[in-house]
């Protein structure tokens, strides 16, 4: 005890100590976290902590607390699982094993900790927090403390991440991990997917989710699954006979293959449990189908994090920071959490509540509280499945004279999740008994009508939009040209298909068309229709919206051939890697790649590249190489966007660092190209792009409804924009780009966490 009085903490005046934890079950991006954690808390004039090995390091103290340093997190952002590792502690359930918690805290002088787990972990931590005050006492009147060492410490701050690849929490759309899980599972389903169509079978899958169905859904709706079961929305009575139904009508349609998701969890209305098993023996007896069971198990949690959880676990681990040094006595504990594209915080044991609640509700069997205390999102994804699903249901048919032509086109260069909303589009146009027609290869592909035997536009049945879920690319064929090339006979296309409405996926251009359609009205009456675009473009320019369908998978493309250059980069000693991004006149992905690579610095065109920049910047690597005591293992990158400047080319950037190095490090450049387009697109390119694209097709079958918009994420909102006003009020034409760029504020948050500037403490 002498000697744990010895280790006397904080003094007044001195640093403020921030710990940092993971706890409960591992998910990608809790590392991402605390680099985040770590390296804000010293840039913010913090000391940092990590409690190892979860809970258990708290209650036994000692090495198992360490002070992190700025160093001790490099290249942390790309491991999968958690660096300062985890484990259930049972310990800590109970109040002496929080009590040791306490005085260890105390001993390293540490009163805010900030905690990635699950609701079970943070549940713990506010219990911790709540008894902070009575703990402190018993150790002072029982001689553990002195008065003078809990002086300074009275209030415990605690702040949550939700780390869980389960995505089980309520009050956040997204936990950290839980789409790189998402990610895995669909790898998998699109491997299966090929074996399943070649051999014409079945496979029931099941997937994680003992609580909750987040990753059951959005890997149905990311692979095109036929039927899913998840804990929170049991099927019906009948659900045999409904499912077998839907897979025989699919397979009546002509699909070879079928797949059906299963969570973990999985439920009937009665709480008996529908297993992988029940599933496989339906699907070969009752439509006698060569049927195979597949459990994907732990590969579910594994590998590196994907690109939003990189940029959620930094982002959020930033926010936790700040969250920590803005607390008082009297504010509750905080979780961090995001809304669509917002990083807000909310009261940690509400949510922790509302998420407790979903259980309570599926063993109550109130299954309809039990979806609604999900986030609103994950509703809306489910009936999205069902209605791109159930093409045969004849009471979701709308009557006949509210059936449209509906005409979809694809303006731009491709971009990963074009071709799952063309197929969700066309699966809910049929599911209405709306007509689906795609016009191929873009306007001029319509206005060749007349040249062509072959008309290119074409109505679009189930069966041949059905496997598009996971294709990259475009199916219908995209092109840049605006109808501006021929109004005329893009008008009289119009109205020799009798289109009803106009639905556009693209980028730049395609938001140009529908301007250029919409100042065409007065003149054309076929262009008064409804039109909507859906911004699809790994630039992620569109005005109108902060997302862009296309753009997380050109993201995942970039992470991974950075981290390839990266591990290169280290091989060889001290050298610098100057890589170039895509992203047109916008700044968008080189800057959120930076962010999630932890590239040391980023150029964009909206601030562009200048002489004074480049000095500074090789300077900061001399110094950074110089103070590098693991002997310059460690690569840096640099990410030039293609257009950040005429002058300063990748090349030129990547020779002058190598000049200025004078032989103390290398410098290479890289330019990916088109490998950002990406292959197959990521599950949030699809997942999003079927979400947004069904509720395209609800805005054109409003009642009345003549408006040209473009729907987008701006904030914590999915909206609908009319086009004049976004023309208007949100475009910079000349820079071909919004105005405002949500993510302009993330540079400093990047240049900050990868040491570009120095730490500059903030008091
Ligand atoms: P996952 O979502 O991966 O299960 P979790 O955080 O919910 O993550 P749990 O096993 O529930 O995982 O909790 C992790 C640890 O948090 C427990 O081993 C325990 O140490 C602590 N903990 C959980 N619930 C409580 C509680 N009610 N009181 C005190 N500590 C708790």
């Amino acid at each position: 005890m002498e000697n744990a009085k010895k280790e006397l903490t904080l003094q007044p005046g001195k640093k403020r100590r921030i710990g940092v934890m993971t706890s409960g079950g591992d998910a990608p991006g809790m590392n991402g976290a605390v680099r985040a954690v770590v390296r804000m808390s010293i840039a913010r004039g913090c000391e940092s902590y990590a409690i190892c090995e979860g809970y258990e390091g708290l209650v036994k103290g000692g090495d198992l607390i360490k002070q992190m340093f700025w160093e001790d997190v490099r290249g942390w952002i790309s491991e999968g699982g958690t660096l300062i590792g985890t484990a259930r502690c049972a310990e800590f359930r109970e109040r002496p094993g929080r009590l040791k918690g306490a005085k260890n805290l105390i001993l390293k002088g540490i009163d805010a900790l900030i905690i990635c787990g699950g609701d079970g972990s943070l549940t713990g931590a506010d219990i911790f927090r709540t008894e902070w005050p009575g703990l402190l006492k018993e150790l002072v009147d029982t001689g553990e403390l002195t008065a003078e060492q809990i002086e300074s410490h009275k209030h415990l701050n605690i702040v949550g991440l939700v780390g869980s690849i389960d995505n089980d929490m309520s009050m956040t759309d997204a936990t950290i991990g839980a789409y790189s899980s998402l990610t895995r599972i669909c790898q998998a389903v699109d491997f299966i997917d090929s074996t399943a169509f070649s051999h014409s079978r079945a496979f029931v899958i099941e997937v994680m989710g003992r609580h909750c169905g987040w990753l059951a859904l959005m890997a149905s709706i990311s692979t095109g699954a036929d039927f899913v079961f998840i804990p929170e929305k049991p099927p019906s009575e009948g659900w045999h006979d409904e499912m077998c139904e839907i897979v025989a009508e699919h397979r009546r349609l002509g699909k070879r293959k079928t797949i059906v998701i299963v969570a973990e969890g999985a439920i009937d209305r009665e709480l008996n449990k529908i297993t992988p098993g029940m599933v496989k023996d339906l699907l070969a007896n009752r439509l006698g189908l060569d049927t195979r069971i597949t459990t994907l198990g732990h590969v579910q949690r594994g590998g590196s994090a994907c690109a939003y959880d990189r940029m959620l676990s930094t982002l959020q681990g930033v926010k936790a920071v700040e969250a920590v040094l803005a607390a008082t006595p009297e504010t509750p504990s905080y979780v961090i959490s995001i809304i669509e594209n917002k990083i807000t915080k909310k009261p940690l044991m509400e949510a922790v509540k509302l998420t407790q609640a979903v259980a309570t509700a599926i063993a109550a069997k109130d299954f309809d509280k039990a979806i609604s205390l999900r986030d609103a999102e994950f509703l809306e994804y489910f009936n999205c499945y069902r209605t791109t699903t159930m093409t045969a249901k004849p009471c979701l048919r709308l009557p006949e004279n509210k059936r449209m032509r509906i005409a979809i086109v694809h303006i731009g260069a491709p971009a990963g999740g074009m071709n799952s909303a063309t197929r969700a589009a066309a699966a809910y146009c049929l599911t209405r008994g709306h007509r689906p027609f795609a016009i191929h290869n873009g306007f001029p592909g319509l206005c060749r009508h007349h040249a062509d035997s072959i008309s290119s536009v074409r109505e679009l049945s189930w069966i041949e939009v059905d496997g598009w879920v996971s294709k990259g690319g475009s199916e219908i064929g995209t092109n840049r040209t605006l109808p501006s090339e021929d109004i005329g006979k893009t008008a009289w296309c119009f109205e020799h298909y009798k289109f009803d409405a106009l639905f556009v996926i693209g980028g730049f251009e395609a938001f140009t068309s529908v301007s250029e359609l919409r100042k065409a009205r007065d003149k054309y009456p076929a262009f008064r229709i409804p039109m909507v675009v859906l911004p699809a473009t790994v630039s992620n320019n569109v005005p109108g919206t902060e997302f862009s369908i296309g753009s997380d998978t050109c993201l995942n493309a970039l992470i991974d051939y950075c981290d390839a250059i990266r591990q290169s980069a280290s091989a060889s000693r001290r050298r610098v890697f100057v890589v170039e991004t895509q992203g047109g006149r916008s700044g968008y992905v080189a800057t959120i790649a930076g962010l999630s690579i932890g590239a040391f610095a980023v150029y964009t065109p909206e601030e562009g590249i200048n002489i004074g920049m480049l000095a500074r910047d090789i300077d900061r690597i001399r110094e950074s190489f110089a103070n590098d005591h693991g002997q310059g293992r460690a690569g840096k990158l640099i990410l030039r966007n293609e257009r950040a400047s005429k002058t300063y080319t990748t090349e030129i950037i990547a020779n002058m660092i190598r000049e200025e190095a004078k032989g103390r490090f290398e410098s290479r450049f890289a330019i990916p190209g088109h490998v950002q387009q990406g292959g197959s697109p990521s599950p949030m390119d699809r997942v999003r792009a079927v979400r947004l694209a069904v509720k395209c097709m609800q805005f054109l079958e409003q009642e009345g409804q003549m408006e040209t918009a473009v729907i987008g994420i701006k904030g914590s909102k999915v909206v609908f924009s009319p086009m004049e006003e976004v023309e208007r009020d949100e475009t910079d034409w000349a820079e071909r780009r919004p105005k405002l760029e949500f993510w302009m504020g993330l540079r400093d948050v990047a240049d900050t966490l990868s040491g570009r500037f120095r730490p500059v403490p903030v008091t």
